[in-house]
Parts: C-alpha cells; structure tokens; sequence
C-alpha cells in the first residue's frame, strides 16, 4: 500500500495527486460517456486514504491526447463526477489547470476534500521537451500544493511536468497503485516462478518490439498475437495481404526469431488467422474468413488469431507460473474478431500463479469480454509504463522519487 510518511502527518496540508484517469470516452460533449472507468477505480484507494487522513486533495491527470490548448472533447469533468461517485463524496471541478479557477478552487477546499483540476495536457508546459517550459509549468503546479503523491502509473515512463518536474519542488511520496504496480514487475523480472510464459499482441507493434529483447532472456515462451503477427510473417517470408505490417521492423524480428531459436526461448506464432477484406467500421457487417497463417489472400487483412492458434495459445498457457499478458489477439471491439483475444483471456485466469494483465486495451477487453478482474493476479493500468520496465529501461517518474 502507499506508505506517506515521508509527507509527515497530511491533515491540513493540500496533497497534489496525478492520478491516470486517462479513460475511454463515447458520445460528443457535453454528453460523454466513460465506457471503462477501470482506471478511475485503481486511483480511488489513494486519493480516499489521503483525503481520510485529512489532506486537501488536488488531483491532477490527463485524458487523451489534446494539442496543448482546452479542447471539450477531452474534457475531465466527467472523469470528476465519476470519481465522485466512486468516493461517495463532492468532488469540486476546475475548468483551468493552474489558472485563476485552480487556485480559487483549491483554496476553497476544507480538510478531507477532493479536486479535480482539468486535463493537465491542455498545457503545453506539460509535455514540453523544452526544460524550461517544463519547469515553468511545473512551478505553477507545484504553488498549488504542500506535498506531491505520486500515483498514476500509466505515466511514470513520461519525464512530464505534472509527472517528474513537480516531484522535484515538493516534498513527495509514492501512492498505492505505483506501489503496487512497481511491486508486481518487480516480481515478473526477479526470479519468475517458470514456466514464464510471455503473450503480445494489440496495434502499437515497433513499440512492443523493444520488450522483446528483453524477454528473450527471461521468458521461456512467447506467444504472438495481435496485429504484431504479421511483421513477423511477412519476416519468414509470407504473403500478409493487407494486414498491419511494419516494413522496417523486419529484419529486427528475423533477429528476434534467430536468437529465440539459438537460445531455446520458445516462440509461438499463429498458424490459422481470422481474416476479412475490410477493416471493421461503423455498420458493415464483417465478414470473417478463417485461413492459414501462411495463405492470407492479397485482399484481405489479419483481425484475430484464429481458433487452432487460439487452442495452442491457451495450451501453452496451460502449466505456466507466471504469466505477462500485453496487447489484445485481435480487434476485440468487434465480436467476430474477438474469440481469440477471449480464449486468451480465459486461459490467463485459470493459471496457477501469478497472471498479469497491461495495456489499456488489453484490461479494458477484459473487463468488456465479461471477466471477472478478480480472476486475474494482477490488472495493470500502464501498459506503455510496464512495458518501458520489462525493456529494462528506467523510469523517470519512479527514478524521481527514489532520489
Ligand atoms: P494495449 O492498449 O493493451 O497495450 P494496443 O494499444 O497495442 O494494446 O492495441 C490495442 C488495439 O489493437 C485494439 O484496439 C485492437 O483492435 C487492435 N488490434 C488487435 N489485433 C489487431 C490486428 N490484427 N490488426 C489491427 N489492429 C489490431
Ligand atoms: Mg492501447
């Protein structure tokens, strides 16, 4: 759990929280609806048990991807009402980050009261690579508040304003879902109990690429699925039709596949895939088509593993210990390209050991496909975040805390 004792005793004192509320939205403003508010309920333990022990709690988080300037469409204030909710509490709404309704908003809180500032990415400070802009920004931030916790995991790997600047000027302490989240990679790199079974898949394919790396020497399988499968098809010389593929990626995965074979790691690629003339949109009625891996027509696209891959997935699953499962099998968001991504899902909750789950489209399939979270050993809410962590790689937004 989140250890604040570094903070001294909060009651009275305005804690700034970031928080990941960075949750998927449908419907046009002001009427947006959150269609998983997963990430809402993963802050609420923090943000409750600072405001029960009597802080004055600013939480401070982004959603989407605006351009640096207000935009409605990526509004938090339905994120606000929602954690409201959640907390069973008022939760006060500024319309600005740092600007005049911040400040009167956070000056209005009495103990034990929450607010939520506005979308901290309508800043351009607040992703600035310009170190100054950055720390300008974050100075502003830093007047709003006594103490920082710092709690959304989905953006520890982003030397951002609101993420790391800030930790630098407050006296600042790690909230419960970076703790715990941190806790659980620490266990998928120390001394995993094996097997160790490793899935990818999903869209974001060069960078899943890196964590390969990584894992071909700790992992004893890799499954590959998802829209990854076919850079590495295309590398063993197959016909990929239409289907996502990262040209430049090739040679990187021959690598990949060379050493995965000279150093005994397993690599499973899918041997039939669901596939349609037509990336799924609106309306249409998809028309699924299930072939060999190695047959894809030259009109169609790969959109699922299908049901033979899917099986031999889940087998390989089967007698795992440790499971790290990251990017959905195939467009779950349409039913006729989500069994693969389900039979996955059901696989990971009946291993014997620790299951994890990162990625935001991966958690959020998940809970849509009708899981139960709990069957889960672990839910993570950064993806991009664990994946930086399973490359090996430092985290500035958890480096800075440490120091
Ligand atoms: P995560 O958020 O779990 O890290 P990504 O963001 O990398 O996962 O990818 C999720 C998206 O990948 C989903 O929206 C899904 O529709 C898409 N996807 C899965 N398989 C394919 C495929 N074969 N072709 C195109 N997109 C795919
Ligand atoms: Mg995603």
């Amino acid at each position: 759990m989140g250890d604040y004792s570094s903070l001294g005793d909060v009651a009275g004192k305005r804690v700034l929280v970031r928080s990941d509320l960075n949750v998927p939205l449908d419907g046009t403003p002001p009427a947006m609806r959150i269609t998983d508010d997963g990430r809402i309920r993963a802050s609420v333990p923090t943000i409750r048990a600072l405001a029960e022990a009597g802080a004055r709690v600013v939480v401070v988080a982004h959603l989407g991807r605006p351009k640096g300037a207000p935009d409605e469409r990526y509004s938090l204030r339905p994120v606000a009402a929602r954690l409201g909710e959640l907390l069973g509490q008022d939760v006060a709404f500024a319309s600005d980050t740092v600007g005049e309704s911040a400040q009167s908003v956070v000056a209005g809180l009495a103990d034990g009261q929450v607010a939520v500032l506005e979308n901290v990415r309508f800043n351009p400070g607040e992703t600035s690579k310009d170190e100054s802009e950055r720390a300008a920004f974050a100075d502003q931030l830093a007047s709003l508040a006594d103490a920082f916790v710092s709690d959304g995991f989905g953006v520890v790997h982003r030397k951002q304003a609101s993420v790391y600047d800030v930790a630098q000027r407050l006296p600042h302490a790690m909230g419960a879902l970076v703790a715990t989240e941190v806790d659980v990679l620490r266990r998928l790199t120390e001394d995993p109990a094996r097997p160790y079974v490793v899935v990818l898949g999903g869209s974001k394919v060069s960078d899943k690429l890196g964590v390969i790396d990584n894992l071909l020497g700790k992992a004893d399988r890799l499954l590959i699925g998802g829209g990854m499968v076919f850079t590495f098809l295309a590398a063993q010389g197959h016909e990929v039709g239409k289907s996502l593929l990262e040209q430049d990626q090739l040679d990187i995965c021959r690598s990949y596949l060379a050493r995965a074979a000279s150093t005994g790691v397993e690599i499973l690629l899918p041997t039939d895939i669901v596939v349609d003339t037509r990336f799924p949109s609106g309306d249409a009625t998809p028309h699924p088509r299930v072939v060999p891996a190695t047959q894809i027509p030259a009109d169609s696209l790969g959109l699922d593993i299908g049901p033979e891959s899917a099986a031999a997935f889940a087998a390989a699953l089967a007698d795992a210990r440790t499971v790290f499962w990251n990017g959905p099998m195939g467009v779950f968001e349409v039913d006729a390209f989500a069994d693969g991504t389900r039979t996955v899902a059901e696989a990971l909750t009946k291993v014997d050991g620790l299951s994890v789950v990162g990625g935001g489209d991966s958690a959020a399939a998940v809970r849509t496909l009708g899981f139960d979270e709990a069957a889960f050993g672990h839910i993570s809410t950064g993806g991009g975040a664990s994946l930086e962590y399973l490359e090996g790689k430092q985290l500035p937004g958890i480096q800075v805390l440490e120091d």
